[in-house]
């Protein structure tokens, strides 16, 4: 086995698989170590994709067949106020020629990433292979790996230009270079618990598609239903980290106590039985790390963690995969020394993910720190939520087609609320009454 690459990297889901496949592509000699067997899930995530990041997935030429096989189109949200009203958003736009999403399964997902590594002759994939600790030369540099490979009983060295942690939110990696947190939120962290479901009940109430639900009952707490693959849901229970941890009783009794209070979701759940264990998030990190250092760099949740409310966890380990990617093959192919590309790779990669990052924390705080008060919910939170133009500004801006400053100016914030009230007041004297409401079990 050769024990020499350019590049090594640590973890090969979102962020690692893609970044060795681009790397790969390039011709690069690039060696992935994964110490999970594939397919498996990781530990924790239940996500949606949207399409942004499918569209980053084709420039990887995967095939959407297979990672999201079994796996149901998702064509509506619906965001759920409290009992006050609800929202329903769509893209109406294609966005990288689709307008569906999905929740997928991760184990398949994950597996598809890792298995397009075999078309890269140049990558090295090594799952099963838990990386122990950096080797630095006499600068102090970092210059490879010692790992514990399956079969081997002593622990082997490698050796490269640049070592990669894409070693997900407890990264070996930053800990080992101490990359410090350069930016953070932990004031709005949530906590976070999920399991899967069988024979969850239709949405109904008219809508005959498979929506994602999202139930914010207005009070610290937020739930989402999310049709996943096999006819599975994953059922997420989301709240203020000193309101959910406050609650008494095992994780299991609190989660299936949180679901059984709110009408809306329970009524989905009644009939339908829990299968596999739960899993969750006592404490969701908000945070940057420094990007960067002599001989290694950070990238996806090793570098950057976000409240998984926008969705957007799975494009920025890919993005930011991309943007080290473009850093690293300019340098090898000698256009610059290697620190100076990790530098414009950090500069490039806090750019692009630092505004959805405020967006996501403003998110946070409206939807789960603050309980709006009864009036306003009603009245101007109706208003603009249920608006299609803002339906549709929502969309473009958690696909990022949209900067997040300017997303809600103060004029436009009243002239939907005037526009909304208008249209709501036409709606009364309308056969069938105003869509948005009642909500069904409400
Ligand atoms: C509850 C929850 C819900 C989420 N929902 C969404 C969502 O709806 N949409 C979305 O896009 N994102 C979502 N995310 C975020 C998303 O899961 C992450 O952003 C994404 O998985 C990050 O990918 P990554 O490759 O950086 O890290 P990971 O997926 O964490 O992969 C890291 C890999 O590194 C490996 N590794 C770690 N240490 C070592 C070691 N010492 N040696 C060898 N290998 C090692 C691990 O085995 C793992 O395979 C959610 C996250 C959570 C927790």
């Amino acid at each position: 086995m050769d024990h020499n690459f350019d590049v090594i990297i640590v973890g090969g889901r979102p962020a690692g698989a893609s970044l060795a496949a681009r790397l790969g592509r390039a011709g690069l000699r690039v060696l992935v170590l994964d110490k999970s067997s594939f397919p498996s899930r990781p530990a924790v995530s239940a996500p949606f994709v949207l399409p942004h990041t499918l569209a980053l997935l084709d420039e990887l030429d995967l095939d959407e067949a297979q990672y999201a096989a079994d796996t149901p189109k998702l064509e509506r949200l619906v965001l759920e106020f409290g009992s006050y009203f609800r929202a329903h958003f769509r893209f109406d736009e294609p966005v990288g020629g689709r307008q569906h999403f999905y929740a997928v399964d991760r184990a398949r997902f994950d597996a598809c990433l890792w298995d397009s590594l075999g078309r890269y002759p140049s990558v090295t994939a090594l799952a099963r292979t838990r990386v122990l600790g950096l080797l630095r030369d006499e600068g102090g540099r970092v210059c490879g790996v010692r790992a514990s490979l399956p079969d081997h009983d002593d622990a082997l060295e490698f050796r490269a230009g640049c070592v990669i942690g894409a070693d997900g939110r407890h990264s070996l990696v930053a800990r080992e270079v101490q990359a410090p947190v350069i930016e953070e939120r932990s004031d709005l962290s949530t906590t976070l618990y999920y399991a899967h479901w069988e024979g969850v009940a239709d949405y109904g109430d008219g809508i005959r598609d498979t929506p994602a639900q999202i139930h914010s009952s207005c009070d610290g707490f937020s739930f989402v239903l999310m049709p996943s693959a096999d006819a599975q849901y994953m059922v997420i229970a989301q709240g203020r980290g000193d309101s959910y941890n406050a609650l008494k009783g095992s994780p299991d009794a609190v989660y299936d106590g949180l679901l059984r209070a709110r009408p809306q979701v329970w009524r989905r759940l009644a009939g339908a039985r829990q299968v596999g264990e739960l899993r969750g998030l006592k404490k969701f990190d908000n945070l940057f790390r420094q990007a960067r250092g002599p001989g290694w760099a950070l990238v996806g949740d090793a570098y950057h963690q976000k409240d998984s409310l926008d969705a957007q966890g799975i494009y920025d380990a890919l993005l930011s995969a991309k943007l080290l990617a473009d850093a690293l093959i300019g340098s090898f192919a000698g256009e610059r020394e290697l620190d100076a590309a990790l530098a414009s790779y950090a500069n490039a990669a806090h750019a692009a993910l630092a505004p959805m990052f405020a967006a996501t924390m403003d998110r946070v705080q409206r939807e789960i720190y603050e309980a709006p008060p009864p009036f306003v919910a009603r009245t101007l939170l109706r208003w603009v939520l249920t608006h299609e133009r803002y339906a549709r500004r929502f969309m473009s801006l958690v696909t990022r087609r949209r900067e997040p400053a300017g997303f809600l100016t103060p004029p436009l914030l009243l002239g939907l609320a005037a526009s909304g009230a208008a249209g709501r007041v036409a709606s009364v004297f309308r056969a069938g009454g105003d869509p948005t409401d009642p909500l069904p079990g409400g």
